[in-house]
């Protein structure tokens, strides 16, 4: 009897309603600390205006978290859905708070691609506050929590109501304060990706829900009518192997071949090759730029497309060449699906793989293994290998970096970099391009070696740059219309030996003096298919940088 008694005093029942109203005032005002301190900073917003608008944001913000929770707000699915969206916004809050990183589609794409290694670094004792004070806390209130039984009809009574009183106050209110919301709007267009966890909700419809002119129906087949085009006059003999490096999070102002104060650049200085000092990525994340770098379309037709279509490797193998994709990162987002290709992330090769990351010149070592293994008639035109580096991979970029390499010091080494001085994470990230440096001569000493039985060169070009701090922004992945230089702008280097010089015609003094042309992703694809010599009607000479530089 006793027992009873208290279980009932203890469980005293609550409306539905009560606590679709008390979840969302929370998400809105604690989950969106991150939108608070940014409208904090704005010029726009101050005194007491400033204030009595940020109350009514708050209120547009949580009015509409109720209309969405309306629908939910049945016996067995209110308490999961809250759930799911404090852990949205206490995740969201996290990143937005240490990176000012925005949440959107492709944010979210990049989210449900990270591996467990990439999950592992950004692990920190802040974000595991951060969960448990934003969401883990008011679950432990929410789910012991009886509520009100009620008949469907009176449930579904209530949350109409719900659902009309929530669209009431949020129309109502934006109107009251319609001029400064649109101009606010309208002025920092990156606001609206900051609305949590509307936002998070948002891109996971728009990633499973809501209609979108995503590519569909069966892969498209491209340059059926590849072929390699014979090569007149007295050239080298040996077959062509291009090694095309595909670099991660390198931004093109930290090289010092491109200008930058510090000798990030002091190996690939020493060889004759052409650095480009203006060359825009295709997005600013590698779900985004990968499969874009490689597509034939350039960027704008490439996010336009309705059909999805083979790429240059395809392109390059049907022509005849033997293809290798060699990933030392968590793959290669479908680009190697039809060509051969090897991991070596995760082997155990000593000197060159500790706590279960393998450094980028671990692919050297596995490279004429994994060559040897391909057709010997395709190896006899000649060869064209990818390299997808772990590269500048962030936040933990001393990660990256072996000791003899840690040139700038103190490097941050707190995975949260908002924990650490900038100049520590300039230094950090720095390191990872002098090992890029070493990485890429150790790649063009290992083609040398092969100027017996082939004809080598090397192209390498990053997927996407990195802010690192600058407006007090972070990593990358922005939307490309709001990204920052420091994140688009990537570095392209090519290094031809002598005769590949002599075989393609292409002298790299020639391209040393077009270093500046603005070039960007949208050239690669004609680019390789020209430097090798494919002839078919996907290519087109107007786009290829070797062109202009062919016989001269
Ligand atoms: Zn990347």
């Amino acid at each position: 009897m006793r027992l009873m008694f208290t279980e009932v005093h203890l469980r005293k029942p609550r409306s539905t309603t009560l606590i679709v109203l008390l979840a969302s005032v929370w998400l809105a005002v604690a989950g969106n600390l991150a939108l608070w301190q940014t409208l904090h900073q704005l010029p726009d917003i101050v005194g007491f205006e400033g204030f009595v608008f940020s109350v009514a944001l708050a209120l547009i913000i949580a009015s509409a978290i109720t209309t969405v929770l309306s629908l939910f707000a049945w016996r067995w699915t209110l308490k999961p859905v809250i759930s799911i969206l404090l852990l949205l916004a206490a995740f969201a809050s996290y990143y937005m708070l240490m990176y000012g990183i925005v949440v959107d589609t492709p944010m979210v794409i990049n989210v449900f691609q990270t591996d467990v290694r990439e999950a592992r670094d950004q692990l920190s004792w802040q974000l595991l506050f951060c969960v448990f004070a934003l969401a883990l806390l008011p679950m432990v209130w929410l789910w012991p929590q009886a509520l009100i039984r009620a008949t469907w009809r009176q449930q579904l009574l209530r949350n109409l109501a719900l659902c009309v009183g929530g669209v009431v106050v949020m129309f109502g209110t934006t109107q009251l304060v319609f001029q400064d919301f649109s101009s606010l709007m309208r002025n920092y267009t990156d606001l609206r990706y900051k609305f949590n966890p509307l936002n998070s909700v948002y891109a996971v419809l728009d990633l499973t829900v809501i209609p979108s002119e995503a590519p569909s129906g069966p892969l498209q087949p491209l340059g059926l009518d590849a072929q390699i085009t014979a090569r007149t006059g007295a050239l080298p003999q040996r077959p062509p192997l291009l090694v095309m490096v595909v670099g991660e999070t390198a931004r093109s102002q930290n090289f010092s071949l491109n200008g930058y104060a510090r000798t990030t650049n002091p190996l690939l200085a020493k060889e004759n090759l052409a650095s480009f000092t203006q060359v825009s990525a295709c997005g600013t994340s590698t779900a985004a730029s990968l499969p874009c770098m490689f597509s034939h379309l350039g960027r704008e037709a490439f996010n336009a497309r309705t059909q999805n279509f083979e790429n240059l490797l395809d392109v390059l193998q049907r022509a005849g060449y033997a293809v290798l994709w060699i990933d030392n990162q968590s793959g290669c987002k479908d680009q190697c699906a039809r060509i051969p290709s090897i991991n070596t992330s995760a082997l155990k090769v000593p000197e060159h793989c500790e706590n279960g990351e393998c450094r980028d010149t671990v692919m050297l070592t596995q490279i004429e293994e994994a060559l040897a293994k391909q057709p010997a008639e395709r190896r006899a035109r000649g060869t064209v290998v990818v390299m997808h580096q772990m590269g500048s991979h962030g936040p933990a970029y001393f990660k990256r970096t072996p000791d003899a390499f840690k040139k700038f010091t103190p490097e941050c080494t707190d995975t949260s970099l908002s924990q650490c001085d900038r100049q520590q994470i300039v230094n950090a990230y720095d390191n990872t391009i002098v090992f890029t440096d070493h990485f890429l001569s150790q790649v063009i000493v290992w083609l040398k070696r092969q100027e017996k039985t082939a004809t080598p060169a090397m192209l390498y070009v990053s997927d996407h740059g990195e802010s690192l701090g600058e407006k007090n922004i972070y990593l990358h992945g922005m939307p490309y219309s709001l990204a920052p230089p420091e994140q688009t702008q990537v570095p392209l280097i090519t290094w031809l030996s002598p005769e590949f010089e002599q075989l393609s015609r292409v002298s790299t003094r020639c391209l040393q003096n077009q270093r500046d042309k603005p070039l960007s992703h949208d050239h690669l694809f004609h680019s390789v298919l020209g430097l090798m010599a494919v002839k078919t009607t996907a290519y087109q000479r107007e786009l290829d940088f070797f062109a202009p530089c062919e016989g001269r």
